[in-house]
């Protein structure tokens, strides 16, 4: 496999897969959050130092079609202020215009295309009414299936390298991300170095921690995790768990868990994942109190019970002081540590204490030493609202795409280069 790093690519042209679905303002359409942007920079601008020219490629949102409001444009100027320099911009992906910008494309210069996802072949997935019947629907996606592959021929016909940068999308079989591929050779694609710290940091978690190697579990729902939690169950050696999920583990081991979250019908699962967590050795720690809220609001009414113990009408919305403190002891023994998902509802203030401890334990473990790895749409967000983003080891930038890769499933992706 290629290495970008080993590579040069003076007077080639890159296309290149970033992942630039950034969040915008719903009315002045600006990025609100350039954190993706500034991630595909090195990889940017180490194709152009090396003087080539570089071909961006990008989804924006889940449009329908071509709709003004997932247009990309609003991402050039960010990137233009990043890069320190013009950017040119082509209105689509495949039309006559944009082949010619292509063509005219200078060493040292960069192109961003328009939201690969205005095309349905990108996704491979037909826009159909809901009257569609089940023959309608496997005859589009199959004609689908052969379009793709063409706008991945054409796209690939813009380059003479192809490079993949956008973890984000790495565990969709898409267009841009997988089926172009086919048309480099082996020596002309590879990773960017976005991706190549992604898989760096979750494999050294993955293959070789050291020990003692901690886990830590939140969010709201055990079903969300059940294949995380299974395959960490060979890896780990303490699995903490909190959350909203910490219920339905409570109420199958027979606790009264009140209007806390529960999900009834993964009691059996729940109590499964405990045996097998014995019979694996792996150290799993439950919360011992809880937080209690008479309301699922900021200013609801709070008590502290056993975790075990929520009063009938009461909802367990974070962890309590005990637990935290218990929590605490193993993360500061720990040598590597993952995290996904919060303590409790830490968008309300009242109940973010115990997110914002654990996370507080997960960065001074790392000063002392510690791997730490933390992933997840909210636990990312979490360590972000409280400045402690450069205080872990690493920060994923891809949420469903870690969360596969982590559960030991193959990204199309990530094998569309790497082979395996
Ligand atoms: P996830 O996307 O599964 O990681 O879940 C994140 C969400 O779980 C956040 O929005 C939290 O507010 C929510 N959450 C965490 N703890 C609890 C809890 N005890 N009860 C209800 N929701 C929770």
């Amino acid at each position: 496999m290629k290495m970008i790093q080993d590579f040069n690519f003076k007077g080639l042209k890159a296309i290149v897969r970033v992942d630039f679905n950034v969040p915008l303002d719903k009315t002045t359409l600006k990025v609100t959050d350039d954190t993706r942007i500034r991630g595909a920079l090195p990889t940017i601008k180490k194709i152009i130092r090396d003087g080539g020219s570089c071909i961006l490629m990008s989804h924006l949102g889940r449009p329908q079609g071509r709709q003004e409001k997932y247009s990309l444009k609003p991402v050039l100027p960010v990137l233009e202020k990043h890069l320190g320099m013009k950017v040119k911009f082509a209105d689509d992906c495949l039309g006559e215009e944009t082949k010619k910008i292509v063509a005219d494309l200078k060493p040292g210069e960069v192109l961003l295309l328009e939201n690969v996802r205005f095309y349905p072949e990108e996704e491979g997935k037909p826009i159909l009414p809901d009257t569609a019947t089940e023959e309608e629907k496997k005859a589009a996606k199959a004609e689908l299936k052969i379009k793709q592959k063409e706008m991945a021929k054409k796209l690939s016909e813009y380059a003479d390298v192809y490079v993949n940068d956008a973890f984000g999308t790495a565990h969709r079989a898409h267009a841009t991300t997988a089926v172009i591929t086919d048309f480099f050779p082996e020596e002309k694609k590879m990773f960017g170095f976005l991706i190549n710290s992604e898989l760096e940091a979750m494999d050294r978690v993955l293959n070789k921690p050291q020990r003692p190697f901690t886990a830590i579990m939140g969010g709201a729902k055990v079903s969300d995790k059940i294949m995380l939690i299974e395959n960490l169950l060979n890896k780990v050696d303490n699995l903490i768990i909190g959350g909203g999920m910490t219920y339905t583990f409570i109420r199958a081991m027979g606790g009264k868990t009140g209007k806390s979250l529960c999900e009834e019908d993964k009691l059996d699962l729940a109590l499964n994942l405990l045996n097998k967590a014995k019979e694996k050795g792996v150290n799993l720690l439950l919360p011992v109190d809880s937080v209690n809220a008479d309301r699922f609001e900021n200013d609801a009414q709070t008590s502290v019970s056993a975790v075990d113990d929520v009063p009938e009408g009461w909802m367990g919305l974070d962890i309590g002081e005990q637990t935290i403190n218990k929590f605490r002891d193993v993360i500061m023994k720990s040598k590597t540590i993952l995290w996904n998902g919060p303590m409790g509802v830490f968008e309300m203030e009242k109940f973010s204490k115990g997110t914002v401890a654990i996370a507080k334990a997960i960065a001074e473990a790392t000063n002392k030493g510690a791997f730490s790895l933390v992933g997840g749409g909210d636990s990312v967000a979490a360590v972000n609202k409280y400045n402690l983003a450069d205080k872990v080891s690493y920060v994923s930038t891809g949420g469903g795409a870690m969360l596969e890769y982590m559960e030991g499933k193959k990204l199309p992706g990530i094998t569309a280069i790497r082979g395996e």
